[in-house]
Order: structure tokens, then sequence, then C-alpha cells
């Protein structure tokens, strides 16, 4: 039997109209208007189209929201500084810098200088410490998607296999480690394989749940799965252009034959990408809440 498609747009658009009653009120009794910069360097033509959309959806919801473009040669130091001056701008809650960065700058150093408490992309060593233990403040924004996901379409993680194709520190590090935590919408047992995994078949076809983020077209097949598994495909691999101009999308598994197989599955584009931009909203309502002390 074919798999249910799993629709991360609607399961986001869901969200997205819950956060945009509770900025409503937020900003009818407390006089509070969420604040966003997203900060980009360059023109890369996939971080400017993500940064697009995270300003499109920030004014939608009716948030503050400012976009510097930056110049590909700026110093690290001014990088900094520019993060450091949203540190202290008291409208400003949410501070997110596009990845990647160009070569000269050091990513963790800007990163790092992100006030924690700013850090709606999850990324900053204290939350990812505090992830870690249990007790994050802001998750990381695609792992979060992707548990909500599971969690909005009922998808049992207490107790099932999971397996994580990945280790990458944006996704799948993180996605394990939350998995993996005694606490609702976890409690998974979780593998994670990497290009060093020796038989990567035999770990996939174990999962119950399989979270792909390997950045490889195709990287999973049919027979490297079993029937009923849960595929939640993260990869976007741009594989050509629409008669229309537009980047050509596909993800990390062979979606057609997969989800003959499967039970439940993400499609790209239209799985998780549109979860991540509403994580990011979702982390900066809440960062603004924690500044206002309205929790
Ligand atoms: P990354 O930093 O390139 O990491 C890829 C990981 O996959 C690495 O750990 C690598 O192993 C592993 N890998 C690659 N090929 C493999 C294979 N054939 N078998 C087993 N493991 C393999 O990538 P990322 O930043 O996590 O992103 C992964 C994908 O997700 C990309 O396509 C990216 O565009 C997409 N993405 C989507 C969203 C979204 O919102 N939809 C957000 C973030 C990323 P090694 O560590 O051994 O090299």
């Amino acid at each position: 039997m074919a798999a249910k498609i799993i629709s991360g747009t609607e399961t986001a658009a869901i969200i997205r109209e819950e956060l945009k009653e509770e900025v409503k009120i937020l900003k009818e009794q407390h006089g509070l208007v969420p604040g966003l910069v997203t900060i980009i360097v360059g023109v890369n033509p996939a971080s400017v189209s993500y940064v697009t959309a995270k300003q499109k959806t920030a004014k939608e919801l009716g948030f503050y929201s400012i976009q510097e473009d930056v110049h590909e040669d700026v110093p690290e130091e001014e990088l900094i500084a520019m993060v450091d001056k949203y540190n202290k701008d008291r409208s400003i809650h949410g501070i997110l810098v596009q990845l990647p960065l160009p070569r000269h700058i050091n990513e963790t150093r800007v990163l790092n200088a992100i006030n924690p408490n700013k850090d709606v992309d999850g990324l900053h060593p204290v939350n990812i410490g505090k992830l870690m233990i249990g007790d994050a403040t802001f998750y990381p924004c695609t792992p979060l998607g992707i548990q909500q996901l599971l969690v909005k379409n009922g998808i049992q993680t207490d107790g099932a296999e999971v397996v994580v194709v990945g280790r990458s520190n944006i996704v799948g590090k993180p996605i394990a480690m939350m998995l993996v935590q005694k606490a609702k919408g976890a409690n998974a047992t979780v593998t994670i394989c990497h290009t060093a995994t020796r038989d990567l078949a035999k770990h996939t076809k174990r999962a119950d749940i399989l979270i792909v983020a390997a950045g490889r077209p195709k990287a999973i097949t049919a027979d490297m799965v079993k029937e009923g598994v849960t595929v939640i495909d993260v990869g976007v691999n741009r594989v050509g252009m629409t008669p229309e101009g537009k980047a050509k999308l596909c993800g990390d598994v062979d979606f057609d034959a997969i989800k003959e197989k499967a039970a439940f599955i993400t499609p790209v584009p239209g799985g998780v990408g549109p979860m991540t931009i509403t994580m990011l909203m979702l982390n900066t309502v809440k960062a603004a809440r924690l500044a206002a002390n309205i929790i």
C-alpha cells in the first residue's frame, strides 16, 4: 500500500496560524513585537532563497524584521561587530546568521558571538549543550521541525528504532540527541550512521523511523528499508532546472520506490523545509517572551 505523505507545508501552515494569533495577542496585551534580524553574507543563490523565505514568513506573522545583506569580503571582526550591535538592540529578539559563511570567516567564532538568549537558530554551544542534557531553551530549527512533524502526525517515537543517516552539527547529531531523551515525542533507540558506517543497509532496514540528512540524491533505495517504515527526508539536492527556470529539487531517498513500501514519508520539496522556517519563527516568539518575561 502506498505511504501516507506527511506534508510539511500543511503542518507548518497550522503552526504558523497559531503563531500569528499568538503574535497578535502579544502585541495587543503586552505591546510586544517579536523582532528578527537575518544576516546574509554574499549572494549564494540557495542562501538568498532561504533568507528571502524567512523574511517573508516573519512579515506575514507580524514580526518586526530586518535583513542585513553583507558584502562577501566583509572582515570577520566587522561581522562580529554587527552581531554584537543586535545583541544589544532591545527591539531584536532573534539573530540568524545564514550559513555557510565565506571561507575567510570562522563560522564558529561568529555563531559563538550571538547572545545565547537570541540564538533562535539554536546552534550556539550553550544551547547545544542544554539540548544534550534535555533542557534546551532553543532547539535547532531543522531537528525541531522534524520532531514536530513526527508528533503532529501521530508517529510514535516512544521505544521506536530510529536510524539517522548523517552526523552534521545542524541536523544529524542534534536530532539524534533530541529523540533519545527521556521525554514526550522522544524516548527512542537511536543509531547514527555516516560514511564510515559498515553495511549502511543493515542499519536502515531496522528502522521504524528513518531520518536521512546525507545531501546525496537517492542515497537510500527501496531495498534498504523495511515495510511500514516512516521516512523523513531532510536532503535538498539541486538536480537541474524546471522549464520555468526554478531549481529542480530532490531529497536523499528514492521517493517513488520507497513510498510503495513505507507507511509515512515526507516529500521534497514540501516536507522538512517549510517546518525549518516555521521553527525559526516559533523560536523567535519564544525569545521575545523570555526577554519580556512573559512565559
Ligand atoms: P552535511 O554537513 O554535508 O552532512 C552530511 C552527513 O551525511 C555527513 O555526516 C556524512 O558523513 C553523511 N553522509 C553523506 N553521504 C552518506 C552516505 N552515502 N552514507 C552515509 N552517510 C552519508 O549535510 P547537512 O548540513 O546535515 O545537510 C544534509 C542535507 O540536508 C543536505 O541536502 C542539506 O541541503 C539538507 N538540509 C535541509 C534542511 C531543510 O530545512 N530542509 C536543513 C538543513 C539541511 P560524514 O560525516 O562521514 O562525511
